[in-house]
């Protein structure tokens, strides 16, 4: 059964979310697609259909729905100049409503490809459905309007990870929390699941998943459905973080052929920034999921492809085209490769530290860690930027906040104006010279215990929140001697390859090494997994983008 009463509206920008084309606008999409007559009823797009199709009403209505077990919640209804779709026609996702119409109509239909044709070529409608694409994704996110219910606990670990994977992916859901809800054991028993299997994601309506992984849940989502992993590429990237997406951008909208792998969700490291303030553009700061997100579904609307939560394993170096190695998955072979893998987190030498990861331990502080421990004290483990950054931004929550740094000040580790404001802040108190020795708790992190270095003195605290941010380890592990690397296991490039590195590595070529280009003709590093990179989003945005016009070159030789 439909409701068919029309829903409240879903937001104050209705003119950017739905706007009505003009008849120019109109005629210069059917250009691209064909007209097609529809009758009441007729079915346009099932929810879960991976064919997405893109459709303008010229007579009629369409309803948009959303199938919920034996019935339906009317989302929104698309009149004459209106069109349908939301973020997943650029992403080549499965679509996650269903589209009918409501009585007969009429509607011009483009397929996703000629749909991605129109939005390269005429900068006005591509300004008119991507913002409406991305803001109707923005409102199903708000509403939970998805095809994913999370059943979670705050001592769960995994509930977190699950949450953080889907949020970064932009991919809306419904969250219940079994600590508050206590009426979901009927939906528990129709999937045969007992509270020791939680976190469980419910998928699609149709599959129960037990603590998934990353790579199951994207699966099971079909993240990565719509694209061939073994055609040929111009240029695989490996790393969606800034580096990654900068080259993916550039390079796909400069006409190659682009493949993008990513082992974890795109973003990287800025990723888990809570607010980037010196990024050119930003004055007022952006966070960086939102400047992922951003830059995600640029490089879609490029026509840049993404495998996501699918890691490289091994880079085939011995003979072109190379080819990547991709978990649990085909080798893609490429005419080009840009690593971008940046680099991880280093963890604290605490042996039981694992065991409260996602459950009192995080690594990034954004708004989903922000209100796990709203008025509460939590602990910042560094001193360097991130730290400072995520000790300001949970200043603003927390009840209190702790920066641990092992060094006795902050000057020579952080920017000014962190030192500054986390000077002038009353909710954080700096503990220079001091070390985090131990953790304590159940399933959930309860106590901490810190060292004064100097006077030995040990102090204990009911915490329940401690966030690591004590820098990182590039990401060359699965590159097996293919590139030259330094002492740290960064890669070197250009300039900084010696002569015995380059004859260790036997390159064939008569001219050097391009400015980012490794030891390995047509294998370029860029942002931090690179040998003396400055560690900065704009760096990392800038070598991605040089890269591109190199690749062209060596595409060229
Ligand atoms: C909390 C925090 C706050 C920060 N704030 C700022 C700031 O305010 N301003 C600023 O300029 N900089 C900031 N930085 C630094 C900035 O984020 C990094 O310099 C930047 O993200 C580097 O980009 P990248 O693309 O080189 O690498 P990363 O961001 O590290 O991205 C690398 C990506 O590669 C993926 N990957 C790794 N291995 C593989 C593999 N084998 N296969 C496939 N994918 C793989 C990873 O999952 C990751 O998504 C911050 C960093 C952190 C951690």
């Amino acid at each position: 059964m439909t409701d068919r009463t029309p829903p409240a509206p879903l937001t104050s920008r209705l003119d950017h979310v739905f706007p009505t084309l003009t008849p120019e606008q109109i005629a210069r999409i059917a250009a691209h697609g064909r007209v097609r007559r529809v009758q009441r009823g007729e079915m346009l797009i099932e929810a879960g259909e991976q064919d997405q199709r893109f459709f303008v009403v010229t007579a009629g209505h369409i309803e948009v729905v959303r199938p919920s077990g034996a019935t339906e919640d009317l989302v929104t209804v698309h009149r004459r100049g209106q069109f349908t779709g939301e973020a997943n026609m650029i992403s080549g996702r499965r679509g996650l409503l269903r589209m009918r119409a409501g009585e007969s109509s009429e509607v011009i239909e483009l397929d996703r490809e000629q749909l991605l044709a129109l939005v390269q070529t005429d900068s006005e409608l591509s300004d008119i459905l991507m913002r409406a694409f991305i803001l109707r994704r923005v409102e199903l996110i708000a509403y939970g309007f998805g095809d994913a219910v999370l059943l979670g606990s705050s001592h769960a670990p995994g509930t977190l990870r699950i949450k953080e994977f889907l949020t970064r992916n932009g991919h809306p859901y419904s969250y219940i929390d079994l600590d508050r809800d206590a009426g979901v054991q009927d939906l528990l028993d129709r999937f045969h699941v007992g509270v020791a299997d939680v976190p469980v994601l419910v998928c699609r309506g149709v599959v129960a998943l037990r603590n998934p992984t990353n790579q199951q849940i994207a699966e099971c989502l079909g993240f990565n459905d719509a694209i061939d992993q073994t055609q040929v590429r111009d240029l695989v990237i490996v790393g969606a973080g800034p580096a990654g997406l900068a080259a993916a951008v550039y390079g796909a909208s400069e006409g190659l052929d682009v493949l993008v792998l990513e082992s974890d969700s795109p973003g990287g490291q800025a990723g888990w920034s809570s607010k980037i303030e010196n990024y050119l553009g930003f004055p007022t700061g952006i966070s960086g999921q939102d400047l992922a997100g951003r830059a995600y579904t640029q490089a879609q609307k490029f026509g840049a492809q993404l495998i996501i939560a699918k890691g490289a394993t091994q880079l085939a170096c011995d003979r072109k085209p190379y080819a990547v190695q991709i978990d649990d998955g085909p080798r893609v072979p490429a005419r080009t490769v840009v690593i971008a893998t940046g680099a991880q987190y280093r963890r604290l030498a605490l042996e039981n530290l694992s065991r409260f990861d996602g459950a009192g331990v995080y690594y990034g502080a954004t708004f989903v860690e922000a209100q796990l421990c709203r008025g509460e004290e939590v602990v910042v483990v560094g001193g360097g930027n991130s730290a400072g950054q995520a000790a300001v931004f949970l200043a603003q929550s927390a009840k209190r906040v702790h920066m641990v740094v092992r060094s006795r000040g902050l000057a020579e580790s952080m920017s000014r104006y962190l030192i500054r404001r986390i000077e002038q802040n009353p909710a954080i108190v700096l503990r220079s010279g001091t070390e985090l020795i131990a953790l304590e708790g159940g399933d959930h992190l309860e106590r901490v215990r810190w060292r004064d270095d100097q006077t030995g003195g040990i102090e204990t605290h009911d915490i329940e929140h401690v966030f690591v941010m004590t820098g990182a380890v590039p990401g060359t592990g699965w590159l097996e001697g293919c590139v030259a690397l330094d002492a740290k296991g960064f890669i070197k490039t250009g300039p900084d390859l010696s002569p015995d590195d380059l004859a260790a590595a036997h390159w064939p070529l008569a001219r050097a090494p391009y400015l980012l280009e490794t030891s390995r003709p047509g294998v370029f590093a860029v942002g931090d997994v690179r040998a003396g990179n400055i560690k900065r989003v704009a760096s990392a945005v800038g070598e991605g983008s040089i890269a591109v016009a190199l690749v062209h070159r060596v595409l060229h030789e």
